[in-house]
């Protein structure tokens, strides 16, 4: 589509002049100190064009879009197995609930809340160091995006570990119903350096492509396994938002506090979006509005 760039340039100007940036996350001190302004889009298409717009080479903390990324690596390593720890149901609550825990038994609704993505941590944290997952972590997301300057903020992390008492008490909840093979602050640990992740738009847009389902792009993951992550990143990836990015974008998509959101168009193209200041559910308030102007001007939906 050659007219790609230019209505990536559209929207980035439409951005610069939206009124209502939402809110920067204040919960970890490390990303309240991120100024609201930034705004960048890339678009990776099925045969192999990038398209930007923004700060594009910019690198923000992708936060809970890290999730996408260790729900591959899961389910590469443990299959169907993974599913008996965690669930494949939207929550329809905030992405750092505990009511559900309770009368669920320590099993998390699905891999895209905080305790799911917890889970999933410590599951794939099995037979390894946490230093060694998070280098196989890394060695994913290098590989996906054929790009190798993708780094741990370890400022973000250790700001999320020191304020990051709700995730611990998701975790030591499930370690209380035998849902933890390992030390909550072990778990959690991993998990915060796992959020505390940098890359930039493009970089993000890059990894996403194996999301794609299209021939001659990297493959990380049998197809049949992608196609279930795009199903849970449409049914549960922006939390209590994800009926409404789906009415509105049509669209998986993966949200995470940082204003980065990755949403793959199957077949076409890995996008993704980052401007900080986030909705009332913790999603990116611009970036939903770039990826909805972007579907509606490439006509891009799952949806027909
Ligand atoms: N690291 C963040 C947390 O656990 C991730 C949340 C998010 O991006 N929604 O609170």
């Amino acid at each position: 589509m050659s007219d790609l760039g230019a209505i990536l340039d559209r929207i980035g100007a439409e951005m610069a002049a939206a009124p209502d940036r939402g809110r920067v996350a204040d919960y970890i001190p490390e990303l309240a100190r991120i100024s609201d302004c930034h705004f960048a889009m890339a678009v990776c298409t099925a045969d192999g064009q990038t398209f930007t717009t923004g700060e594009a080479d910019t690198p923000f903390s992708i936060q809970s879009v890290s999730k996408v990324f260790t729900l591959a690596i899961a389910l590469g390593r443990l299959g169907d197995q993974l599913w008996t720890r965690v669930g494949r149901e939207p929550s329809g609550l905030a992405f750092n609930s505990m009511v559900q825990l309770e009368y669920e038994r320590g099993i998390p609704r699905n891999p895209f809340i905080n305790a799911g993505a917890i889970v999933v941590t410590d599951a794939i944290l099995a037979g390894h160091k946490p230093r060694e997952l998070l280098g196989e972590i890394l060695r994913f997301l290098r590989e996906a995006a054929g790009e190798d300057d993708i780094h741990i903020n370890k400022a973000v992390a250790a700001s999320e570990q020191a304020t990051g008492h709700r995730n611990l008490a998701l975790a030591h909840f499930m370690a209380a119903h035998g849902n933890l093979l390992h030390a909550p602050e072990l778990t959690c640990g991993t998990y915060f350096h796992q959020c505390a992740i940098e890359m930039s738009a493009r970089q993000l847009a890059l990894a996403g492509r194996f999301l794609i389902g299209a021939p001659d792009l990297p493959r990380m993951l049998a197809p049949g396994r992608t196609r279930r992550i795009n199903a849970l990143m449409m049914t549960c990836g922006h939390y209590d938002g994800s009926g409404e990015f789906a009415y509105r974008v049509g669209l998986p998509g993966k949200s995470g506090v940082g204003g980065g959101i990755l949403v793959v168009a199957p077949g076409r193209a890995s996008i993704a979006v980052w401007s900080p200041g986030l909705n009332t559910q913790g999603n990116s308030q611009l970036g939903t509005l770039a990826v909805e102007r972007l579907a509606r001007a490439t006509g891009w939906s799952v949806f027909g």
